[in-house]
């Protein structure tokens, strides 16, 4: 089944990035007429900064859909959830509004 998390990519990068010593970068790009001119910058990247022997080198870092234990897609703030049961949806999500997804058009407005 699908279901709408409302505001769950917050939480969720919360809950992946826990315990880890991560760096978060908003930046601007090359594009002239960009938003991030004006201080809209593009963000957050989540990075983690390792030392290599005297260099230091960022890598960044992406939720990994496998290790969720579930399939999603970001809608804006809110996540597009695909599980089996309503018991694979983790916990910290479980506080969040949460809608069942019958119609995709129901997502466009
Ligand atoms: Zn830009």
């Amino acid at each position: 089944m699908k279901l709408l998390v409302v505001d769950g990519v917050k939480p969720l990068e919360e809950h992946f990035l826990r315990g880890k010593n991560v760096h978060i970068k908003f930046v601007t790009c090359g594009k002239e007429d960009c938003k991030c001119k004006k201080g809209y910058r593009h963000g957050p990247y989540y990075y983690i900064r390792k030392k290599i022997r005297n260099a230091t080198k960022d890598y960044y870092v992406k939720l990994p859909k496998e290790k969720l234990g579930f399939q999603y897609q970001v809608v804006g703030s809110a996540l597009l959830v695909e599980v089996q049961d309503v018991e694979q949806i983790p916990d910290y999500l479980k506080q969040l509004p949460i809608f069942m997804v019958t119609d995709k058009l129901a997502l466009r407005q």
